[in-house]
């Protein structure tokens, strides 16, 4: 793969990067088959993705004529990669046979090891015979929708598929890896102001805050509303702070730490609620909630931003729910597309339909939400969250810290790519953008 990289030092043609040897192994990260049960026994929060994350060489898979052979020069560590590693809720290996039995061509993916990866940034290297739109040597990201676009429910709203995935947790031949398959309706242009790590690591929390929040299919929110965002310097809940600072509203930012309070407010988002110095305890034991604890955090809320919010934007899950449904205004929505603490959720439903409130379902983006978001991106008008970066061979440490819920932003994570801060191709754009705004994550995190 040195190739991939002199061609881009060269500046090379197109041709040239189509004249470079596909090896026939390459080097990822992968969990296996006949290790998913290595965990039983061992409680959720010490499974121990360093354990079960291997880097290895493995073969080159056969490229189909609707993908292209992506060099990926970074990618980025994602809550599915813990997922993926813990084997919880389930191990993904089910995904993987699944989709073996779509096709001729799905039968690659149901193999003994799954190479991970959501998110990446690369170089387009070889183009299947039915790729119109992309050719060798494009600088791209990738978004995770893998959709079969002959399948006629994939189209309007793609995200309602029958037989949507996520590329890299529901498939194989993720972006953690030298190279990835990836499908040609996944490819985005890189934002040139971008180094290779900075663009990689957003297009799928970044588009799935998108969809939460300001797409038609999420919760719309509009100029002057007042937006919870839990884990406000999170993966998602990162993005989501941008996009209601973007849209005119006001977010209100919980976090667990004076240093995470610090990040928000330099972000632009004044009203932030510290969790842990509040001692929230919405659950009194496993299976009580304490409706005072949700109305202290209620009155907490309008003593911040004079009343209750319009949206909340929801991931927690068990933990959180029955005070978001709370603490929600009249007739505003509760979004959510996650449960990290648990998805067996519980709310009061007197609260809830007494009050005309709304519950909305959201799950990453379509191919054109994803695209609005990288379009905002290569604007400038959304910054990368990049917090640390890791090298591959790290990639279990990395997925350990976003486990612990010890990292800020997201973590990238550097595949082709020898060293930080490569791949700016606008050096000018990205001076107009503002370095101190794209790397404000790296700066109170370095
Ligand atoms: P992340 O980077 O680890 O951030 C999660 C944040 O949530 C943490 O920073 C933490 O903030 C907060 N948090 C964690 N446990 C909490 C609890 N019990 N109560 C309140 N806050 C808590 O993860 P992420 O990438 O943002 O992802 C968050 C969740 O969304 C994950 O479950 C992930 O799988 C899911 N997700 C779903 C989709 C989808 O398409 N459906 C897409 C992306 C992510 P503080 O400790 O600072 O409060």
């Amino acid at each position: 793969m040195q190739e991939v990289l002199d061609a881009l030092a060269a500046g090379a043609s197109s041709e040239d990067f189509a004249a470079i040897t596909i090896p026939e192994s390459f080097r990822a990260a992968f969990v296996k088959r006949d290790e998913v049960d290595m965990f039983e026994g061992v409680a959720s929060a010490d499974k121990d993705p360093e354990k079960s994350l291997h880097v290895d060489e493995v073969p080159t898979p056969e490229l189909a004529p609707d993908e292209v052979y992506l060099a990926v020069m970074a990618s980025s560590i994602n809550f599915n990669t813990v997922w993926t590693s813990i084997f919880e809720p389930l191990p993904t290996f089910g995904f993987l046979d699944r989709l073996g039995r779509e096709s001729e061509w799905a039968r690659r993916h149901a193999l003994p090891y799954h190479v991970i990866g959501s998110d990446a940034s690369g170089v387009v290297l070889k183009v299947g015979s039915a790729v119109r739109n992309w050719k060798p040597g494009d600088q791209v990201t990738v978004h995770c929708n893998y959709v079969d676009d002959q399948d006629p429910t994939a189209h309007n709203d793609s995200m309602l598929a029958v037989n949507q995935k996520i590329w890299g947790f529901e498939t194989n031949f993720g972006g953690l890896a030298d190279l990835s398959v990836v499908k040609a309706n996944q490819l985005m242009p890189k934002p040139a102001h971008l180094s290779w790590e900075e663009a990689a690591v957003n297009a799928l929390c970044s588009a799935t805050s998108y969809r939460m929040l300001v797409s038609d299919n999420g919760a719309r929110m509009k100029q002057g509303d007042k937006v919870l965002v839990w884990g406000a310097t999170g993966g998602i809940g990162g993005y989501a702070v941008q996009y209601v600072l973007n849209g005119g509203g006001t977010p209100i930012g919980v976090v667990s730490s004076p240093e995470r309070a610090a990040i928000l407010n330099e972000m632009g988002c004044e009203a932030v609620i510290d969790r842990a110095a509040e001692g929230y305890r919405f659950w009194s034991d496993e299976h009580t909630q304490d409706e005072s604890e949700w109305r202290r955090f209620g009155k907490t809320i309008r003593g911040l931003v004079g009343e209750d919010p319009d949206i909340v934007f929801e991931h927690p899950g068990r933990s959180t729910m029955g005070a978001s449904i709370f603490a929600v205004r009249r007739g505003g929505t509760v979004v959510t597309c996650a449960a990290t603490s648990g998805y067996m959720v519980e709310f009061d439903n007197r609260h809830f339909w007494m009050k005309l409130k709304k519950l909305l379902s959201s799950h990453f983006a379509n191919y054109s939400e994803a695209w609005a978001s990288n379009k905002l991106l290569n604007e400038g008008r959304i910054q990368p969250l990049l917090s640390k970066t890791f090298t591959l061979e790290e990639v279990g440490v990395a997925s350990r810290a976003v486990h612990r819920n010890e990292a800020e932003g997201k973590i990238g994570v550097l595949c082709l790519a020898p060293a930080k801060g490569m791949g700016i191709t606008d050096p000018e754009k990205r001076e107009r953008i503002g370095e101190d705004k794209i790397t404000l994550f790296q700066r109170h995190t370095g």
